[in-house]
């Protein structure tokens, strides 16, 4: 089936309310080079990961300063951006319906980021470019946040396949684990503990540098030294047994654990964490899914080498 017709398709199946300009807006911007490959999602999960997708692709063009190529990632996200709100009202979406009117605006508003970045990349304004991008990731974030919780055999027995609820892999019979979906306030992916008391966020940054990060039901930071943890990582989707170890250490403040992943590991990767919360109980499993090094907005930790220095992104408006 040709894309065009999969995509008019989808706009059928998607019903009467998604702009009929959605179908013709393949044409027109030939100048800029194919338009990238994609078929439409068709769950709110599928469309939050398309849009993290195409944010990840933006920042290797950013990187590989191939700025004349943004505009065809840019314009998935447009399109996807536009119908993400539908998707969320899909009954099986698990977006909170309070939730449906933060989504679609969020959506639009990133459909909407689509002239400037477009603009910025075609005059190969790079500052430009990387500014649009971060509020396009912000708003990203909105829609990671409404991802509705997500659990896997921590085996992987299943490839990617999660469910709503948690309960027994049928593989192995191992108790599902908690995907780790939701933001924590370093822009990482959070997880509870089972009391709920005690959140765990990792972060993974460009130059593969995972930090763990602890806080209380109300977002305060706790010391990283009341848990212990062991942590894997390997490609998204390898069997554990290709995981390796990654060792880590309590920084000086006690703020977080952090460690390096192997450079060979690029993401999308998963982080594997075996959490002893030294309450006598035993240990919980977490699994976290990176489909791009999380955005740096809070890094604490600019001593870091130096190295990119130019790429950090503190420096928010
Ligand atoms: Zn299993």
């Amino acid at each position: 089936m040709s894309r065009r017709i999969t995509l008019i398709l989808a706009s059928l199946l998607l019903g009467p309310s998604v702009p009929m300009a959605l179908a013709q807006h393949d044409h027109g911007h030939e100048e800029h080079g194919k338009p990238a490959e994609f078929k439409m999602p068709a769950t709110y999960k599928d469309g939050v990961a398309e849009i993290q997708h195409r944010l990840h692709e933006i920042e290797e063009l950013m990187e590989a300063k191939k700025l004349d190529q943004v505009h065809s990632q840019a314009e998935v996200i447009q399109k996807v951006g536009n119908i993400i709100g539908q998707l969320a009202l899909k009954p099986n979406s698990g977006v909170p319906k309070e939730a449906i009117k933060d989504v679609n605006k969020a959506g639009r508003e990133l459909a909407a980021k689509f002239d400037a970045i477009d603009k910025a990349g075609d005059s190969g304004d790079l500052a430009g470019t990387r500014k649009v991008y971060e509020e396009m990731t912000k708003l990203c974030d909105t829609l990671e946040n409404y991802l509705p919780k997500e659990y896997a055999c921590p085996m992987r027995c299943e490839g990617d396949k999660t469910y709503p609820q948690p309960g027994k892999c049928p593989k192995c019979g191992m108790a599902l684990k908690e995907v780790a979906a939701k933001r924590g306030p370093h822009g990482g992916p959070l997880a509870w503990s089972a009391d709920h008391k005690c959140g765990i966020e990792a972060t993974l940054s460009k130059d593969n540098e995972v930090r763990i990060y602890l806080c209380d039901e109300k977002s305060k930071p706790l010391s990283a030294d009341r848990v212990a943890v062991q942590a894997h990582a390997g490609k998204k989707g390898a069997p554990e047994s290709e995981h390796r170890p990654v060792s880590l250490m309590l920084d000086g403040s006690k703020s977080s654990l952090a460690g390096k992943i192997a450079a060979t590991v690029k993401p999308p990767l998963t982080i594997m964490l075996v959490v002893d919360f030294k309450d006598g109980k035993k240990a919980q499993s977490f699994n976290f899914d990176f489909e791009r090094p999380t955005a740096a907005a809070h890094e604490e930790h600019k001593q870091d080498k130096g190295h990119h220095g130019d790429e950090h992104k503190e420096h928010r408006p």
